[in-house]
C-alpha cells in the first residue's frame, strides 16, 4: 500500500506527476476519462522516459478511465481542471475509495485548500501539492497546509516530494501560494512601468536580463500567455484584495483584442517576423587607465566600495571623499563627482552645495534611487551637468545601469555616464525619470512582496528565497537580494514610489528586517519538516 500514488486527471499536469512519481519509484495509477488525453499522456510518458534514461518508468505507471471504488493508494494527487466543484467532488469520491489515513493531495493553483478538506471528513489528511510545468523538469513543489492539516501529513507529504527528487517549500493556504503571489509584482510592476513610458518593452527586458532575470517580463508573459498570466493575477488579487497586487488597463485590453502573445502570434512583440532582443552587455575594456578625468567618488557602504576597486582599475586620479565633511579636500581640477551617498537619502543638499563650488564643465552623477533628480536640478546653476544613475545593490550583479533621460541633463554628460560605465564594463539603458526607475520599482517591490508573505507566516524566508529561485528562476532569492540591497535602502526607493503613484506601492513596515544581521535572525521560530 505505501508505494502505489493515485492521480486523478491525466493531462498536463497529472501525465507529468505520474512520471515524477513513478520515476521515484512508485506505482502509479493515472484516473483520465478523456481517451485522447490517455493516449496523450502515454505517449509523453514514454517519451520522457526514455530521455530519463530508463524506459522501465513508464512500465510502473497503469491508466484507467474511472475513479476505482475501492484503491490501497497511501497517496492520491488531483489534478483535473481548476474547477472547484469538480474537484470538491474528485475528493469526496477519493476520501471514499482510500483508506481513512491516505493522503489526499490538490495540485490546485488558485483554489483554497481549506476549502477542499471542508468536503471530505477527517480534513487533516488533506494538503496542497502544487507542482509546476512541466513536473518533470521543474524542481520545485509547495507543500500547502491548510488550518486543519496535520503535521503527520505535512511530513508525509515532504517524503514523498523528496522520493520524487524535488524540493519542498512550506506554504500557507494564502492565493497564490509563494510563487505566484511574490512574482505578481514582476508583471504587474514591468506593466506599469511601461505604461508610464519609462522605456519600450524591448528596452525594460533588456534591463531585466541585465539584472538578472533570465527572461524579461514582456517575453515571459508573451511565452505564458497574456490571458493565463492575467487569470493568475485576477485570482490572487480577487482573494487578497490587496490593491497593490490589482490587474493592470494594458493588459486587460490587450486581452480583450486577442493579443495574447506567441500563441496568437502577438503580444507585446510582434512574432509575425524576427524578434528584436537587446543585449546591454559591454566588454570591459583593458589597456592603459584613463588619465584625462579626475574623478571623486563620493558616500559610503557595499556599491561605493565596488565602484571604487572598479574606478581605480580604468582612472588614473579617483579620489574618495566618505563623508560631506571632507567636501574641501575635493580637488579642485575634479571633472567627475560620483555621487553614491548613502544609499537612503535625497542628497540635493550636497549636489547643489557641490555645483556652488565646481566650474560648470564638471559633470555630477547622483543615485536617481534615492535622489529626486529633477527636483535637485531645478536647485541647480548648472543643471545641465547632473545625471541620475542606479545601481541597486550589487555592480557585480547588473550587466547594465539605468540612466536617467531627464530634460536637464545635457548631451554631453549624458554621453560621458554612457562612457564612464562602459569604462567599468557595464552598458547603460536611458529611462525616464519615474521615481524608482524601472528595476528600483521592480525589484524592490518583488522583494516587499517577500517580505510580506514571510510576515504574514505564509513561507520562512529561506523557503520563500528556495520557491522563487527553483519555481520562477530569479537568479537570487527575494530576501537575500532584500539583504544585499539593504531594507533601509528599499524603504526610500518604494517611499518616493508611493508617494507619486499611491500609497498601495508603499514599503512595509518590516522591510528592516533586512538589516539586521542573518545571525539574529535565524532564531529558530519555525522548523520546515
Ligand atoms: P489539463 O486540462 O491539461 O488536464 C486536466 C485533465 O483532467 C484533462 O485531461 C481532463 O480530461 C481530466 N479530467 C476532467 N475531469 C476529470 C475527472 N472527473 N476525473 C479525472 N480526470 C478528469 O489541465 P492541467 O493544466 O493539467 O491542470 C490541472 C490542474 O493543475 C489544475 O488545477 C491547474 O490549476 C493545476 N496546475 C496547472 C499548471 C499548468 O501550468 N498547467 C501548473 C500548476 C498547477
Amino acid at each position: 500500500m505505501e508505494d502505489l500514488v493515485l492521480v486523478v486527471g491525466g493531462g498536463t499536469m497529472g501525465a507529468g506527476i505520474a512520471f515524477v512519481a513513478a520515476r521515484g519509484g512508485y506505482s502509479v495509477l493515472v484516473v483520465e476519462p478523456d481517451a485522447e488525453a490517455r493516449r496523450r499522456g502515454t505517449e509523453r510518458i514514454a517519451h520522457d522516459a526514455e530521455r530519463a534514461g530508463d524506459p522501465s518508468i513508464a512500465d510502473r505507471i497503469s491508466w484507467s478511465d474511472a475513479l476505482p471504488q475501492h484503491s490501497e493508494a497511501s497517496i492520491a494527487i488531483e489534478a483535473v481542471p481548476e474547477r472547484f466543484d469538480l474537484k470538491r467532488d474528485t475528493f469526496v469520491a477519493l476520501a471514499r475509495a482510500l483508506a481513512p489515513d491516505a493522503l489526499l493531495a490538490t495540485n490546485t493553483s488558485s483554489l483554497s485548500v481549506a476549502d477542499l478538506a471542508d468536503a471530505v471528513d477527517r480534513p487533516q489528511r488533506v494538503i496542497g501539492l502544487h507542482f509546476f510545468n512541466p513536473p518533470a523538469a521543474m524542481k520545485l513543489i509547495e507543500v500547502v497546509h491548510a488550518p486543519e492539516t496535520s503535521d503527520d501529513a505535512i511530513e508525509r507529504a515532504y517524503a514523498f516530494v523528496g522520493r520524487a527528487g524535488k524540493t519542498a517549500v512550506l506554504a500557507a493556504d494564502t492565493p497564490g501560494f509563494i510563487v505566484n503571489r511574490v512574482a505578481r509584482p514582476f508583471y504587474l510592476q514591468s506593466m506599469r512601468a511601461l505604461a508610464k513610458d519609462v522605456a519600450s518593452a524591448e528596452e525594460l527586458d533588456a534591463l531585466a536580463r541585465s539584472a538578472g532575470f533570465r527572461m524579461g517580463p514582456f517575453e515571459l508573459m508573451d511565452l505564458i500567455g497574456l490571458d493565463i498570466n492575467l487569470a493568475t493575477t485576477e485570482s490572487v488579487y480577487d482573494r487578497t484584495e490587496a490593491k497593490r497586487l490589482a490587474p493592470v488597463d494594458i493588459q486587460q485590453t490587450m486581452v480583450a483584442q486577442g493579443r495574447l502573445g506567441r500563441k496568437t502570434g502577438a503580444g507585446f512583440y510582434d512574432y509575425s517576423g524576427d524578434v528584436p532582443k537587446l543585449d546591454l552587455s559591454v566588454e570591459k575594456p583593458s589597456g592603459e587607465p584613463n588619465d584625462d578625468e579626475v574623478v571623486a567618488l563620493l558616500g559610503l557602504g557595499g556599491v561605493v566600495e565596488e565602484l571604487a576597486e572598479l574606478l581605480q582599475q580604468r582612472y588614473a586620479s579617483v579620489q574618495r571623499l566618505e563623508n560631506e565633511d571632507m567636501l574641501d579636500q575635493l580637488a579642485a581640477d575634479t571633472t567627475i563627482v560620483i555621487d553614491a551617498g548613502d544609499g537612503t537619502t535625497d542628497r540635493h543638499g550636497i549636489l547643489t552645495t557641490l555645483d556652488s563650488m565646481l566650474g560648470p564643465e564638471t559633470i555630477f552623477f547622483a543615485d536617481a534611487y534615492a535622489t529626486d533628480v529633477a527636483a535637485c536640478a531645478a536647485r541647480m546653476r548648472h543643471p545641465e551637468r547632473l545625471v541620475g544613475y542606479g545601481v541597486l545593490g550589487s555592480l557585480a550583479a547588473q550587466r547594465a545601469v539605468e540612466i536617467v533621460d531627464s530634460d536637464s541633463a545635457s548631451d554631453d554628460a549624458l554621453e560621458l555616464a554612457q562612457e564612464l560605465f562602459a569604462s567599468i564594463g557595464k552598458g547603460v539603458m536611458l529611462v525616464e525619470d519615474v521615481p524608482a526607475l524601472f528595476l528600483g520599482r521592480v525589484v524592490g517591490s518583488i522583494v516587499n512582496e517577500a517580505v510580506i508573505a514571510v510576515h504574514d507566516e505564509i513561507a520562512t524566508p529561506d523557503d520563500v528565497d528556495t520557491a522563487m529561485r527553483l519555481g520562477t528562476n530569479y537568479p537570487i532569492g527575494p530576501v537575500e537580494w532584500g539583504r544585499e540591497i539593504g531594507g533601509a535602502r528599499l524603504t526610500r526607493i518604494l517611499q518616493r514610489l508611493a508617494d507619486a503613484e499611491g500609497s498601495e506601492f508603499a514599503p512595509h513596515r518590516s522591510l528592516w528586517i533586512l538589516d539586521v544581521e542573518e545571525e539574529a535572525q535565524s532564531e529558530p521560530v519555525e522548523t520546515s519538516p
